[in-house]
C-alpha cells in the first residue's frame, strides 16, 4: 500500500474514533435532556393535581354549606311540628320534614364523597412529589456523572483532533478534500475496499456501494500510489491484501 493510502487509513481510524467520541458526548447530553423532560412532566402533573384538589375542595365546601342550610331548615320544621295547630297542619309539616331529612342525608353522602375525592387527590399529589424528589436526585447525579465523563471525552476529542491534524500533514490537499467530502457524504466512511464480485472472474466491485469498478482503476491501484475514487459513490478505494485483491 502506498504512503498516501497509508496516511488515509490512519486518518480514517482517527475519524472513526472522533465520530464515536462525539456520538458518546451527544448521547450523554440527550440522556440528561430526556430526564429533564420527565422532571418537567412530573412538575406539570403536580400543578394540575393542585388545581383538581382546589376544585374538589370548593365543590365539597359548597355541598357542606348546602347541607348546613338544610339542617337549619329541618330544625325550623321540627319547631313547626311541635306547634302545629291541627292534624292536617301536622301531617303537612311532617311530610316536608321527611323530604328535607332525605335530602339532607343525600347531601351528607355527597359531602363525604367529595371529601374522599380530595383525600385521594392529595394522596396522588404526595406520590407525585415523592417521584419528583427521586427524579430530581437522579437528574442531579446524572448531570454530575455526565459532566465528569464529558470532561474525559472532551480531552480525548482534543487529542484526536490533534492526531488528525498530524495525520493529515503528509496528504496532498486535493486528496484531503476528497477524503473530507466523502466522509460528509457517507457518515464518516471515506474509504472502501475493492472486492471481487465473483471468485473465478476478474470483476471487481466497490465494497462501499457494491457497484462494479473498471479494470483501469484496479490496475492504477496495484501499480501506483494514486488515489482512486469509486466512480459511483466517490469513496476512496484501497486493496487490502498485499499484491492483490482480497476476496
Ligand atoms: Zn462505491
Amino acid at each position: 500500500m502506498g504512503a498516501t493510502l497509508d496516511a488515509l487509513h490512519r486518518l480514517q481510524t482517527i475519524e472513526d474514533a472522533l465520530r464515536e467520541v462525539r456520538r458518546q458526548i451527544e448521547s450523554k447530553v440527550r440522556g440528561v435532556q430526556a430526564q429533564k423532560r420527565r422532571l418537567a412532566r412530573l412538575e406539570q402533573e403536580i400543578a394540575e393535581t393542585d388545581i383538581q384538589i382546589r376544585q374538589a375542595q370548593s365543590g365539597a365546601d359548597k355541598l357542606e354549606l348546602d347541607r348546613k342550610s338544610h339542617e337549619a331548615h329541618i330544625a325550623k320544621l321540627r319547631d313547626a311540628l311541635n306547634q302545629a295547630k291541627s292534624n292536617k297542619e301536622y301531617a303537612a309539616v311532617l311530610t316536608q320534614l321527611n323530604i328535607d331529612k332525605a335530602n339532607a342525608l343525600k347531601l351528607e353522602d355527597a359531602v363525604l364523597a367529595g371529601l374522599g375525592k380530595v383525600d385521594e387527590l392529595k394522596k396522588r399529589r404526595q406520590q407525585l412529589r415523592e417521584s419528583l424528589e427521586t427524579e430530581r436526585a437522579r437528574v442531579a447525579a446524572a448531570e454530575l456523572e455526565t459532566e465528569r465523563e464529558s470532561a474525559g471525552l472532551k480531552a480525548r476529542l482534543a487529542q484526536l483532533e490533534a492526531d488528525r491534524e498530524q495525520a493529515a500533514e503528509g496528504i496532498p490537499p486535493e486528496t484531503l478534500q476528497a477524503f473530507e467530502r466523502t466522509c460528509e457524504h457517507h457518515d464518516g466512511e471515506a474509504l472502501a475496499q475493492v472486492q471481487r464480485a465473483h471468485p473465478k472472474r476478474s470483476d471487481y466491485i466497490c465494497g462501499g456501494c457494491n457497484m462494479g469498478l473498471p479494470l483501469e482503476i484496479i490496475n492504477a491501484l496495484q501499480s501506483r500510489d494514486l488515489v482512486q475514487q469509486c466512480p459511483n459513490c466517490r469513496r476512496i478505494l484501497y486493496i487490502d491484501a498485499p499484491g492483490g485483491v482480497s476476496v
